[in-house]
């Protein structure tokens, strides 16, 4: 079912990295109804790609194979094997980078990705062409639009903004009030470990609040609003 053909406003989230911190993310979303897409490195695991955030806890990721459940219902995209940076990578290694973590992702979730997250942000044409080759049909950058406005170039698409951002309830208000006569994506990403290291949970679970339920906006993942 495409959503333009009964809806005109759709919302739609992007979280990477597969860390621990996305269990209460889970938790959350699924309490107001919303989908979001988890972008996820399959060559990292919980003693594999582990960092400290600032001062306060390590970051660690999940054992995915271990936890394929807690991701039901939502969406599982490409976001590179082992997180490197893509445009540093020669064609061997974006390969590597981008193809295995779509093939282990099809293994473990038994469904081949469409899309991607950019590591770092980081992509040039080459990357983009890359994707092209490997089927994926929509990447997601890091730069805010502050706009809900539908974009040509999925492989390069920029969010409306990251969940931190200042204008996120002002953008919000703006998104509900709207009568819209064209369709209107309000797409928001981030990392689950922010909410942890920032402790401002409660301010994405009143946003949450604030958004869901209402008849005229869609809910679903990146992958059904934006294809
Ligand atoms: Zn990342």
């Amino acid at each position: 079912m495409n959503w333009r053909k009964h809806y005109k406003k759709a919302i739609t989230f992007s979280y990477d990295d597969g860390v621990e911190q996305d269990v209460r993310l889970l938790e959350i979303l699924s309490d107001y109804g919303l989908k979001a897409t988890f972008n996820l490195n399959t060559g990292l695991d919980y003693d594999h790609g582990t960092w400290q955030y600032e001062d306060k806890f390590q970051v660690h990721r999940l054992n995915l194979p271990e936890v394929r459940a807690l991701y039901e219902g939502h969406e599982i995209a490409v976001h590179g094997r082992e997180h490197l940076c893509l445009t540093g990578l020669d064609e061997a290694a974006l390969h590597r980078e981008l193809a295995l973590d779509a093939e282990e992702i099809t293994r473990i979730f038994g469904e081949a990705p469409v899309g991607m997250a950019y590591a770092y942000g980081a992509y040039n044409d080459a990357v983009v062409e890359k994707l092209r080759s490997l089927g994926l049909q929509y990447a997601r950058t890091v730069e805010s639009t502050h706009s809900f406005a539908e974009q040509p170039d999925l492989l390069r698409f920029r969010p409306t903004c990251h969940h931190d951002d200042e204008k996120l309830f002002q953008l919000a208000d703006e998104f509900l009030s709207m009568k819209p006569d064209a369709p209107q994506i309000f797409y928001i990403w981030g990392h689950s470990y922010e909410f942890e290291g920032k402790k401002n949970w409660d301010r994405f679970r009143r946003f949450c609040e604030r958004i869901s339920g209402r008849e005229d906006i869609f809910y679903g993942t990146n992958r059904q609003v934006l294809l």
